[in-house]
């Protein structure tokens, strides 16, 4: 195969005699080989340019981890209105049926309020968020850093709630599934909220057992509780335990004229029982983000019959 100023010589040496051809072919040989110089750059400047540019999608491709599936989960925590208002709606919902309760009961001694802790009271997001954007493990020295931070965020209404509960003499019970050992800077940050009750005795953290059932169960020993508050519906009752989706959706529903009174939910869209059943409570570290996103396709319902 000729190169293309192999052609154009070949050509001239037809046309022209030899003596004036050769002066004109080593002339048009020089120019054409300038201009394939010229082309080539410009072909390897090209080749190199568009391998460069499939590098940088096939990077920007894999730069995604499964972390970023909860980038908008923690965007509608950390900048949606309407999770604000959800939150003061619940700790309103709160203080009207405690107010109602207290009032048809005047007499009632050793009433108690359980609530969780993470997502209910305070708001770990920028937590989460810095897992997103480091693309890292959180490690036990970060989450140290964090409960050490000063001003820490709640979530909307919910101090103010539980002071007023402390105020109209209700002992507050804080069960939460953070490590036990987590008790001591973790009392040191409801103290600094002034929140009610702030005392190791009444931090049931977890130690060996990820339910809640037993440590509610040792509250209501002594005390008559009128409301629990939480995030996830672990945090209500034993039966949402490890249950599968439909039966989750049944037990919610046969309990309808709880949500609102006795039980208060909080909104977490980043984390929770509910995340876990959509992965039939499998170890999702194991999954790549592809296969978790194939999991998540087969969960949602669209308008195909199933
Ligand atoms: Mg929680």
């Amino acid at each position: 195969m000729l190169l293309p100023y192999e052609c154009f010589a070949d050509a001239c040496t037809q046309s022209f005699s030899l003596c004036v051809c050769r002066k004109v072919i080593i002339c048009k040989l020089i120019k054409a080989k300038k201009l394939y110089s010229y082309q080539l750059k410009k072909i390897i400047i090209i080749t190199i340019g568009l391998f460069a540019f499939q590098l940088t999608q096939a990077q920007d491709s894999t730069q995604f981890s499964s972390e970023d599936l909860k980038l908008y989960s923690l965007l509608f925590q950390q900048t949606a209105a309407e999770y604000r208002a959800l939150c003061y709606q619940a700790f309103n919902t709160a203080r009207t049926h405690l107010d109602e309760m207290l009032k048809q009961n005047p007499q009632k001694k050793n009433l108690a309020i359980i609530t969780d802790l993470d997502e209910t009271i305070l708001d770990n997001s920028e937590i989460f968020a810095q897992k997103i954007i480091t693309g890292k493990e959180i490690s036990y020295a970060d989450w140290q850093r964090w409960l050490n931070k000063p001003n820490l965020p709640t979530v909307p209404g919910g101090v103010e709630f539980l002071q007023y509960a402390g105020s109209k003499g209700v002992h507050i019970f804080y069960i939460s599934n953070r490590d036990v050992r987590g008790v001591p800077v973790t009392l040191t940050i409801l103290q600094k909220l002034r929140l009610p009750d702030a005392d190791t005795s009444n931090m049931l953290f977890m130690s060996d057992d990820f339910s809640k059932e037993s440590r509610r169960q040792t509250v209501m020993k002594n005390y008559d509780v009128v409301m629990l508050l939480g995030d996830n519906l672990d945090d209500f009752m034993q039966v949402f335990e490890s249950r599968p989706i439909n039966e989750r959706f049944a037990a919610t529903d046969s309990l309808k004229n709880e949500w609102g009174k006795k039980f208060i939910v909080l909104p977490n869209a980043v984390y929770g029982e509910w995340e876990n059943a959509l992965f039939d409570y499998e170890d999702v570290d194991s999954l790549s983000l592809e296969q978790k996103i194939e999991k998540l396709k087969a969960v949602l319902k669209d308008t195909r019959d199933k």
